[in-house]
């Protein structure tokens, strides 16, 4: 049977959720913003009409309230767009049992065979989807259908809101070729002017190149581009349930080769407390028990844990605080080399429902962790938003040791 995978993106997500608690805001230029009192707060989510009046994500609360005198700002609510994104899940769940969630606001969907089974084209079932969604939860989605997971994601990116596209073998040239090079996923801002030096400035041009110059121009593990500009993606759809909320949020890693340096170990811990932060704020959550476990090459494994003072979902509190763990448990160096690392954090809430302990933190650290957050929080709505893992926080690339 064809493969057939549903992309299904909600528009607007979190301004669309405080519309449905607050129609009045559909007729008013929004947008949800970290701390709207705060003129350092950023952007997370705008509404049509702010989005006309040039408000971007990212922009400050500043910025937007610049652009836009009469904006209305609106702080977020993770366990409410948490709450509707699960119920608008469950509505994708009764067709297939293949859901997976990219990120709050999105899932790729395994519907192979699904047209048959409901007796309905592609497209009509798509369309259902969104009839659903909008009748039921009250917002709209964007669906992209295609044959594997890239293409069904730039679907859904194709036209929005409230839109299906369909991109087959027959016209995925028509529709994709055209586009610039950087709409396809995982072309960052460097790989695109590199391309564009080369003359390579649409998605075609790519697609078009022989494989052997792309790999040549591009090196081995960027390569995989032009096989999605070629619609050659074998993804798979995860099985629903296979990313459900959890106690406690960790990843880990054996590295290529041992770590010795201090500056190593600081890269892999980066690294780690990057995919911790993102799965916390994928999910809305903070957390205030830190560990670490490391493991030797001879597999002797040391382990330890520290309770924060305060909740975070920061990268670089997780990292810092990762860092000194490991300082006091291993002693860093020629002796003792670290084949192993694991970052975990627990204790959750959800953000916005931690009993506010600022009166713990001076004035000064409170600025720094806002600040922070700010810079944290416009990476991840970058990556949302063009689906990029391009922009790195103190890592790069280290294909060395094994992370890319
Ligand atoms: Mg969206």
């Amino acid at each position: 049977m064809k493969p057939l995978i549903f992309h299904c993106d909600c528009n607007n997500f979190f301004a669309s959720c405080e519309c449905l608690t607050n129609p009045a805001l559909r007729d008013v230029p929004m947008a949800v913003a970290g701390d709207p009192e705060n003129r350092v707060g950023i952007v997370v989510a705008k509404n049509q009409l702010a989005k006309l009046a040039g408000v971007r994500t990212t922009d400050t609360v500043w910025q937007a309230r610049k652009k836009c005198p009469n904006i209305v700002f609106v702080t977020p609510r993770h366990r409410f767009y948490k709450e509707i994104s699960d119920k608008v899940n469950a509505i994708y769940h009764e067709y297939t049992d293949y859901v997976e969630p990219a990120s709050i606001d999105e899932s790729y969907l395994d519907m192979t065979g699904a047209p048959e089974y409901y007796k309905l084209s592609e497209r009509a079932l798509a369309d259902r989807l969104r009839a659903r969604v909008k009748d039921e939860i009250g917002i709209t989605i964007s669906v992209g259908v295609s044959y594997n997971k890239i293409f069904a994601k730039m679907g859904s990116d194709y036209k929005k809101p409230d839109a299906t596209t369909v991109i087959t073998p027959e016209n995925y040239k028509d529709i994709l070729w055209p586009l610039p090079v950087s709409d396809l996923m995982f072309v960052g801002r460097a790989t695109a002017a590199l391309l564009g030096k080369k003359g390579i400035t649409t998605i075609g041009e790519l697609a078009q190149l022989p494989r052997a110059e792309a790999v040549a121009l591009l090196g081995q593990s960027e390569s995989s581009i032009w096989d999605y500009a070629n619609g050659l993606d074998e993804g798979t759809v995860k099985p629903w349930g296979y990313r459900e909320s959890a106690k406690s949020v960790s990843h880990g890693m054996t590295f290529k080769r041992n770590l010795v340096t201090e500056e190593e170990v600081r890269t892999g811990v980066s690294y780690l407390a990057d995919r911790v932060a993102s799965s916390l704020r994928f999910n809305g959550q903070k957390g205030a028990v830190v560990s670490v476990s490391i493991k030797s090459p001879e597999l002797k494994l040391k382990q330890k844990q520290t309770a924060l003072e305060h909740y975070t979902w920061l990268q670089h509190e997780i990292a810092d605080v990762s860092m000194q763990l490991i300082n006091d448990f291993w002693r860093i160096g020629e002796q003792a080399p670290i084949r192993a690392i694991t970052i975990g954090i627990s204790k959750l809430i959800m953000s916005g429902e931690e009993t506010e302990q600022v009166s713990l933190l001076g004035d000064e650290e409170s600025e720094k962790r806002k600040k922070q957050d700010k810079i944290e929080s416009a990476i991840a709505a970058l990556r949302r938003k063009t689906g990029s893992k391009a922009v790195t926080l103190g890592f790069g690339k280290n294909e060395d040791i094994g992370i890319k």
